[in-house]
Parts: C-alpha cells; sequence; structure tokens
C-alpha cells in the first residue's frame, strides 16, 4: 500500500525522509511514477513537496542556486542559464521536459543522467539536508559516490559555479533515435583556456559508469597544453580511463567504449577550432 504525504516545507519532508529510510521524494515523478504505474513500486511512503523554496532561482553573481524543483523546461525559459540548454533540451521530449526535475536528474539510473552530467563538468555543489537542519552543500562527485553506496537524503539545492566564458563550456549528446533519443552516452566537457592553454579542464561522462563520472585521465591530459594535435592524441588516448559501462536496451557496454573515443575527440576538435 502506498501513503502519499503532501509537506508545505522542506523541513517537514527531510524529517519524514530521515524517519523512514523507506521514503521516496517524489520530483517530477517522470520516473517515481512509471514504477508506481507498471506496479514495480507498490509499498511505501511518497513525499510530495508543495514548498515554494524547490523551484527557486537565484540567477545573480557567480554561483547560480537552483532549487532541486526546477524543472527542465524552467531551465529553458531563462536566457541567463543558456549554457546549460543544451543539456536540458537533451532531456526526452517536452511532456518530459515540462515534469523532470534536475534534482531528480542526480538519482536517474544509468543510461539517464544527461543534465548532471553536465553539472559534474561545472564543478556543482548539491545541497543535500537531512532531519531539520540547515542544507549542507557536497561536491557533485562526491555526492554521486555517496549515491553509488546506496545513500540517498534529501536534495534542495544545486550551486553552479557560472563558467566565464561560456564558449568554454560544451555538451554533447549521442543517441540512436532523433530527437528525443536516450543517450548512449554523454560528454560535458568545461575548458576554460589561460593564454591559449587549458586551465583546470572537467570532463564527465554520462552512460559510461552507474553515475555519470569525471575523465580524470582526459582531464591531466589537457591540462596546461594548448588544445594542438599532440593534446588531442593524448586525451583520446586517456579516453577509457576508469569507465565502467553497461550494456542495456540502447547499446553494449563494448559499442559504448568502442564510439566513446571518437565522440570525445570530435568535441575536443571542435573546442579548439
Ligand atoms: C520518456 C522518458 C524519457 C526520458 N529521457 C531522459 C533523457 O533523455 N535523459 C535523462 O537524463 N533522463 C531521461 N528520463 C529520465 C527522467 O525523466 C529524468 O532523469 C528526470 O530528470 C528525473 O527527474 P524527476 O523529477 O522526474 O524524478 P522523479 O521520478 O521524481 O524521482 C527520481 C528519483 O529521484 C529521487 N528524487 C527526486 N527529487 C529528489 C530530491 N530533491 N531529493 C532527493 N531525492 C529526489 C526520487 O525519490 C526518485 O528516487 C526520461 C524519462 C522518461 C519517462
Amino acid at each position: 500500500m502506498l501513503d502519499v504525504r503532501t509537506c508545505a516545507s522542506l523541513a517537514e519532508a527531510a524529517g519524514i525522509l530521515s524517519g523512514d529510510r523507506q521514503a521516496l521524494l517524489v520530483g517530477g515523478g517522470t520516473l517515481v511514477m512509471r514504477d508506481v504505474n507498471e506496479g514495480r513500486l507498490t509499498d511505501g511512503t511518497l513525499v510530495r513537496v508543495t514548498d515554494p523554496a524547490l523551484t527557486q532561482m537565484s540567477l545573480s553573481g557567480a554561483r547560480l542556486e537552483l532549487g532541486a524543483g526546477v524543472t527542465m523546461a524552467m531551465v529553458l525559459a531563462r536566457p541567463e542559464l543558456a549554457f546549460l540548454h543544451g543539456a536540458a533540451r537533451a532531456i526526452g521530449g517536452p511532456a518530459v521536459r515540462n515534469m523532470a526535475t534536475i534534482g531528480g536528474n542526480l538519482f536517474a539510473p544509468m543510461p539517464y543522467g544527461d543534465f548532471t552530467t553536465a553539472l559534474l563538468a561545472l564543478d556543482a555543489l548539491v545541497v543535500v539536508q537531512s532531519g531539520y537542519g540547515a542544507g549542507r552543500p557536497v561536491p557533485l562527485e562526491e555526492f554521486l559516490a555517496a549515491r553509488e553506496r546506496g545513500s540517498q537524503g534529501m536534495v534542495t539545492a544545486l550551486q553552479v559555479p557560472r563558467p566565464q566564458n561560456p564558449q568554454h563550456f560544451h555538451f554533447r549528446k549521442i543517441s540512436r533515435v532523433k530527437p528525443k533519443g536516450i543517450a548512449v552516452l554523454s560528454i560535458a566537457a568545461h575548458l576554460p583556456l589561460a593564454g591559449g592553454r587549458v586551465a583546470q579542464a572537467r570532463i564527465a561522462y554520462g552512460a559510461m559508469a552507474p553515475t555519470p563520472m569525471r575523465a580524470k585521465g582526459v582531464e591531466r591530459a589537457l591540462e596546461g597544453r594548448a588544445l594542438d594535435a599532440a593534446t588531442l592524441a593524448a586525451a583520446r588516448q586517456a579516453a577509457l580511463e576508469g569507465t565502467r559501462p553497461e550494456t542495456d536496451a540502447i547499446a553494449s557496454a563494448w559499442y559504448r567504449r568502442e564510439v566513446l573515443p571518437v565522440h570525445l575527440a570530435r568535441l575536443l576538435a571542435g573546442a579548439a577550432r
């Protein structure tokens, strides 16, 4: 039997979730409600939150703050978030984007998680609230590692450093069906340049591991270098380091490994132009 609790405040929801480890917060419900409707989720507590704080956005300053309940459609409606539009537009069709939240995307199982992949390349922080205390910002990479170990706190917001030059941020999703295809893989790259050399490269992959992951071998190959042919070759060489793709209905793990270096090289060649 499913019990649905509606909470007017984030604190009330956090209290329920920390008192009942099986309770699930419902974001847009694109995944949770599918599980309910298809009979995979039949027992437990679903928590809905009507607190407007969950959909608030603070878009001034160097670090943007987006409520976890912000949907992909809300992201697309804000010109200040243009650097994230490619990732938001890559998610499902218009009906899904109207419901799908950025908080829910953090928990979406592989091969989902395209928006999270973009946030990972931007060094985003996840504000996690447990119990009645104030939320605690956690680096997204750390949050994803904890998620893989099974931990699931309530996410109230995401803090996203704004790229100084949005043209240094790149996102590419590879899918077989266009539009609306699910990812074979996705790649996000933040490649700030200082004096023609890459400084603090961040590369993230979606669908190449159980959660979105940083491509640290590629980051090392790019760091402090000009984006010339030798650097691109070294980056391609390091493309598969740390990847753990799975086989699913979209692609085999073998195929994902085969095509990743090709698409990474194309993205980096585009960034070098
Ligand atoms: C037809 C279709 C196409 C899709 N295409 C894509 C796609 O192309 N790319 C992609 O990445 N995804 C895709 N998805 C998956 C999904 O829609 C998105 O990942 C979406 O962002 C999930 O967000 P949601 O708010 O709907 O999550 P929900 O279904 O509400 O929740 C998903 C999980 O996250 C947890 N959760 C949600 N919000 C919070 C929070 N604030 N704090 C703690 N836990 C939370 C829930 O408890 C649940 O475990 C698709 C889904 C469908 C049905």
